[in-house]
């Protein structure tokens, strides 16, 4: 949340650079009611804005759009969020989604060059008048509970208007505040800011180093590596539009194509450009799916497999009475598949939770959700682990924690690479398991990175940092730990520190189970449009 705050900021105070009259205007009300009023009030002639091909915002242009035609405003839309217009490349690849990055390439290259970014504007014009004749929406999440509190630019002068902040407007236009969206300041516990200003800062950093960015390699980079990371953590800004996916291409391109070191450059899929290939291709694939593209069901290039817990139950109970319920819902759901569904609901909220009793994971885990962000092979663990590498848990599971917790959340991005890792889709290897133990080991002998995030264990010596249930008693007592209890709070004595849970299965155990079930489920061979996933017979197969 305050990532994107910073962005909004940033680019007002870029605005105001170009010209002191002008900022960003902020109105506080969804697009499908607010611009029918806006169109009457400020006499609007023409609305430009990007085009979106996650579900939600298709709708949503759909009825905006409408609505303009009708106030007889001109409706002009561009594509800025991909390298190639989505939906051109999905026409280019015969209305079918691009599942590998050959086919995104292909596509993309009978669409054209990719655009080269146009320069930002030198100046801005003034905004003239926009005067309010309605009243805006004051802020009304939850959690804020003074409505009347004054806002930052212009203040409530006291009947129910707002002033503005710049001569000349009714209004406050502000950009939010965390407090006013609902969240104390001091809940946001990223490292991790926002904005145009910090992103090409990062760019310009990052393309310094030619060797860096033109040899640079995804399969060699460490997900156990922090400060710095050992990938360009651009993702966010591209998220939020602080940058331009075009500008990185292309900045990334020139040093690439200038690059005379030893051995050359990397190329797609590894290289820096191909990461971005990778975007495009879960957009062009997701808007070529259009809703179901997030799901299994009615998504017709995605596997049915009848994972454990195949409905959605509440992840975040805390109380054990929450707790109860949730596993009581899920137990009562009596498929073969699921006779373990009770425990496959705690595998699910101890891995949510960082105690699982498996270190790297917690650490990864609990570093997603303290700062919004972890490498991309440290997702591809976790994601592999909930899934088809240990829980068996249906990966939209994942995927909706994931929804919550990153700051780079793409609808496409998210849902895509869930399916790849949990082999529903784009990627079929199942029979490839990450270990729990042994991945994080190859990159952080030493345990780094489970040092930092799981501090239980910060004292541990690294021979068993990676498997804490194996040490020897005279280890943990040096190191101040006990391993006990279920990661939920069962089993442990309240109020002793030092306690780090008991792994929450036999990994070895669990691959077996799941390579069985994947094998089984791919015999069988059904898709999310098949009637037979939606209907229950899958069963009886
Ligand atoms: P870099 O390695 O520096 O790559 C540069 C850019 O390329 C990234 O910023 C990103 O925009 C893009 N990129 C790289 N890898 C991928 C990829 N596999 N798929 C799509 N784009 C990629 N990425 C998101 O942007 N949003 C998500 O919601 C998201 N969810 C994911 C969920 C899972 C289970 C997994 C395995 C991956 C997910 N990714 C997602 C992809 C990837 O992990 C992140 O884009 C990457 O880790 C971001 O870090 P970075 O900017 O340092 O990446």
């Amino acid at each position: 949340m305050s990532i994107g705050l910073d962005c909004q900021n940033d680019l007002s105070d870029s605005i105001q650079k170009l010209n002191p009259k002008s900022k960003l205007f902020v109105l506080r009300e969804a697009p499908q009611t607010l611009f029918p009023k806006l169109f009457k009030a400020w006499n609007v002639t023409h609305l430009v804005f990007e085009r979106d091909t996650d579900a939600y915002a298709r709708g949503r242009d759909l009825v905006v759009t409408e609505l303009a035609k009708k106030a007889g405003v001109e409706v002009i839309t561009r594509y800025g969020r991909t390298l190639w217009d989505s939906d051109e490349v999905v026409a280019k690849h015969g209305g079918k989604p691009t599942m590998s990055i050959t086919q995104l390439q292909a596509a993309g290259n009978a669409v054209g060059d990719i655009p080269k970014p146009i320069p930002a504007p030198a100046h801005l014009p003034d905004p003239g008048d926009m005067p309010l004749d309605f009243e805006q929406d004051k802020p009304t999440t939850a959690g804020f509970d003074d409505l009347n509190a004054p806002h930052r630019s212009g203040g409530d002068n006291g009947d129910n208007t707002y002033r503005a902040g710049i001569a000349g407007m009714s209004g406050d236009f502000a950009v939010e505040t965390l407090e006013e969206l609902g969240f104390p300041a001091a809940a946001a516990t990223t490292p991790h800011r926002g904005g145009e200003t910090i992103a090409l800062g990062k760019l310009d950093a990052i393309m310094a180093d030619a060797e860096y960015t033109a040899t640079f390699r995804k399969p060699q980079t460490s997900p156990a590596a922090f400060e710095p990371q050992s990938t360009t953590l651009l993702s966010p800004a591209l998220h939020f539009g602080a940058l331009s996916p075009r500008l990185f291409y292309w900045r990334a391109r020139t040093v690439v194509d200038a690059y005379r070191g030893k051995g050359g450059p990397s190329k797609p899929p590894e290289s820096l450009t191909g990461q971005l290939l990778f975007r495009d291709m879960y957009f062009a694939a997701q808007a070529a799916v259009g809703a179901p593209f997030t799901q299994t069901l009615g998504n017709a290039h995605c596997r049915f497999i009848p994972w454990h817990l195949p409905s959605k139950i509440t992840a975040t109970a805390t109380t054990a009475d929450e707790e109860a319920g949730a596993v009581d819902a899920a137990a009562s759901n009596t498929s073969p598949y699921d006779v373990d569904s009770a425990q496959a609901e705690r595998w699910f909220r101890r891995w949510a939770g960082g105690t699982t009793g498996f270190p790297f994971v917690d650490a990864l885990m609990r570093q997603l959700r303290r700062e919004g962000w972890i490498h991309h092979l440290g997702r591809h663990l976790v994601a592999c682990f909930l899934t088809r590498g240990g829980c068996y848990v249906h990966w939209e599971r994942g995927a909706d924690v994931f929804a919550e917790l990153l700051l780079d959340h793409e609808p496409a991005c998210n849902a895509g690479n869930w399916q790849w890792l949990s082999c529903a889709a784009f990627y079929s290897q199942y029979y490839r398991v990450y270990s729990p133990v042994a991945f994080g080991k190859k990159w952080d002998p030493r345990g780094d990175l489970i040092r930092r995030y799981v501090p239980e264990l910060a004292a541990l010596d690294a021979r068993y940092i990676y498997e804490p249930w194996k040490a020897p008693g005279k280890a943990l007592e040096e190191a101040g730990v006990r391993v006990v209890g279920d990661g939920l709070g069962e089993g442990e004595e309240k109020g002793e520190g030092g306690t780090y849970p008991e792994p929450m299965f036999d990994f070895a155990e669990r691959r077996g189970a799941c390579l069985a079930a994947m094998k089984a489920a791919y015999s069988v061979g059904l898709h999310g449009d098949d009637e037979r996933a939606r209907d229950g017979t899958w069963r009886e197969l």
